[in-house]
C-alpha cells in the first residue's frame, strides 16, 4: 500500500490550512513515518552486532530530514564532494560518513579525506594510487560480474560502470595492505527498488563468501560488509511490500553461521535510501487546468522539476484527490505538468475522479529520489520542501526556487582568453 493511512489520515485533516499558509506546489514529509521506519530497521538488525545503517543522502539531501537518522544513530552514505559537506554540517564525524563515489576526481578525494576524513568506499583498483593520504581503514565496492544477475533497474553487473571486479579483488587489498591500510571493509550494491528479499539475502551471503576468500589468501579480517541499498518499496496499490522481518532473519543466519566458522565475524552496514524515506513523503499539486484533445488532460502547478521519476523510468505514483471520493465515477486522463516535454506527465491514462480547477492532487511516495532529482530544464523551478512533525505542527524546511536562483550563476565576473 503506498503511503500508509496513517499519514493519509493525518494529513488529509490539515492539507487545506497547509496549502493556505505554504501554496503549493509542495512535497511534504511525515518525520512520525520516517521515525518508525528507522526503528524498524534498528529493530530487524538488533540481533547483528555493529549493525549501522548509512542513509543514502542523494535519496533525500535536506537537513532536516537528516537530523532525524542521526538522532537514531544513522550515519550518511554520500557520493560527492556537497553530499559530505552537508553531512558534515550536521555533525557526521569521520565514521558516520562513507563515500561512496564512482569515477572520483581528485579534488573530490580531496573533500572526503579533510577534516578528519571518512570511510573511503573505493570502485576501482586504479584509485588507491590517487589518495594523497592513506586511511587506515579501506573498503571496496565489489562487482561479482557474471556471477550475479542484476535486478530490473541497475541492471547486468557484467553491463555496470561500479566497482572492483571479481579478478581485481585480492590484487585490490593487497596492494593496500602494501600501502600501510590496517582496516577493511567490503561493499557491493547490485539491486534497486528490489521487492524479493531473497535477492538482499544472497547479496549478504556473497560479500562473506568473499570475505572468507580473502581471509583465506591474505593475513587480513573485515570490519564490516556493506550490502548497498536497493531494497523496495510498493509503489502500486497492491503490491507485496517488502518482507523486512524475513531479510534480517536470514541475514542474521548467516552472520552466525560464519561467525561459528571463523570465530570473528564483519558488521553488517546498508545504505538504504528509498526504503527509509520513500513512502512517507508525496507531492502536493494543485489542479490549474483541464484539456480535452484527444486525451483529456488534468494540468497541475507541479511540473517534473519536482518529481523526474515517472518521465525519467515510467515509474508508476499513486495519485489521490484530497476531500473526494476516489473510487467513484472515475475517467481516464492524463496528469500533466508544464515543461515543453511530452514526457512531463505525473500519470498516464490513469483512472480518477472528476476534478475542479483548485483541486488538490496527493502524489503519493515522493520522499525518496523525489525533489532531490529535480532540475531547471526549460526553467522550472524545484518546489519548497516540508515536514509534518510528530506533534502535528509543519515546518518549511526548504524554500521553493526563485527567479534569482535561476539566474545565480549568470552572475559572475567576465572572463576571457583573447586568441
Ligand atoms: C542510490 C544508492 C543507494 C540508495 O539506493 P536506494 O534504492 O534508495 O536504497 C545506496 N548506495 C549507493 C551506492 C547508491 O548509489
Amino acid at each position: 500500500m503506498p503511503m500508509s493511512d496513517s499519514y493519509k489520515k493525518r494529513l488529509a485533516n490539515i492539507l487545506p490550512q497547509i496549502v493556505d499558509t505554504f501554496g503549493t506546489p509542495f512535497h511534504i514529509y511525515d518525520e512520525k513515518g520516517i521515525k518508525e521506519t528507522c526503528h524498524r530497521l534498528i529493530s530487524a538488525f538488533k540481533d547483528i552486532k555493529g549493525f549501522r545503517e548509512y542513509f543514502a543522502v542523494k535519496a533525500l539531501p535536506n537537513p532536516s530530514i537528516m537530523k532525524i537518522m542521526k538522532a537514531v544513530g544513522f550515519g550518511f552514505d554520500c557520493s560527492s564532494a556537497p553530499e559530505i559537506e552537508l553531512s558534515r554540517q550536521i555533525g557526521s564525524l569521520q565514521n558516520d560518513i562513507m563515500f561512496t563515489s564512482n569515477n572520483t576526481s581528485i579534488s573530490q578525494f580531496e573533500t572526503a579525506l579533510s577534516n578528519g576524513g571518512c570511510i573511503l568506499n573505493l570502485d576501482d583498483i586504479s584509485l588507491i594510487s590517487k589518495l594523497t593520504k592513506i586511511p587506515d581503514l579501506i573498503c571496496f565496492r565489489y562487482n561479482p560480474g557474471s556471477r550475479r544477475k542484476g535486478n530490473k533497474i541497475i541492471g547486468n553487473p557484467v553491463e555496470s560502470k561500479y566497482g572492483v571486479s571479481h579478478d581485481q579483488i585480492i590484487d585490490a587489498y593487497t596492494q593496500s595492505i602494501e600501502l600501510g591500510v590496517t582496516r577493511f571493509g567490503i561493499h557491493t550494491m547490485l539491486a534497486s527498488n528490489e521487492l524479493n528479499y531473497e535477492y538482499m539475502v544472497e547479496t549478504t551471503r556473497m560479500l562473506l563468501d568473499i570475505v572468507e576468500m580473502i581471509c583465506e589468501k591474505l593475513p587480513v579480517t573485515f570490519e564490516f560488509i556493506n550490502i548497498g541499498g536497493g531494497l523496495g518499496i510498493p509503489y502500486i496499490p497492491d503490491a507485496t511490500p517488502f518482507n523486512l522481518d524475513a531479510m534480517a532473519l536470514e541475514t542474521t543466519e548467516l552472520f552466525r553461521k560464519f561467525e561459528n566458522q571463523n570465530g570473528w565475524v564483519p558488521k553488517l552496514y546498508m545504505e538504504s535510501g528509498r526504503y527509509i524515506t520513500g513512502p512517507h513523503g508525496v507531492l502536493v499539486t494543485s489542479v490549474i487546468n483541464h484539456k480535452n484533445i484527444y486525451r483529456k488532460y488534468v494540468g497541475v502547478d507541479a511540473s517534473m522539476s519536482a518529481l523526474m521519476r515517472p518521465g525519467m523510468y515510467d515509474a508508476y505514483h499513486h495519485i489521490h484527490i484530497h476531500g473526494k471520493d476516489n473510487s467513484s465515477v472515475l475517467k481516464k486522463v492524463d496528469v500533466v505538468g508544464a515543461l515543453c516535454e511530452n514526457i512531463d506527465k505525473f500519470a498516464v491514462q490513469r483512472d480518477l475522479p472528476p476534478t475542479v480547477e483548485g483541486d488538490i492532487l496527493v502524489i503519493h511516495d515522493t520522499g525518496a529520489h523525489g525533489h532531490a532529482m529535480g532540475f531547471n530544464y526549460n526553467g522550472h523551478l524545484r518546489p519548497k520542501e516540508l515536514l509534518l512533525k510528530e506533534d502535528s505542527s509543519v515546518e518549511l524546511i526548504r524554500r521553493a526556487e526563485t527567479m534569482d536562483d535561476y539566474f545565480s550563476t549568470l552572475k559572475f565576473e567576465r572572463a576571457i582568453l583573447r586568441g
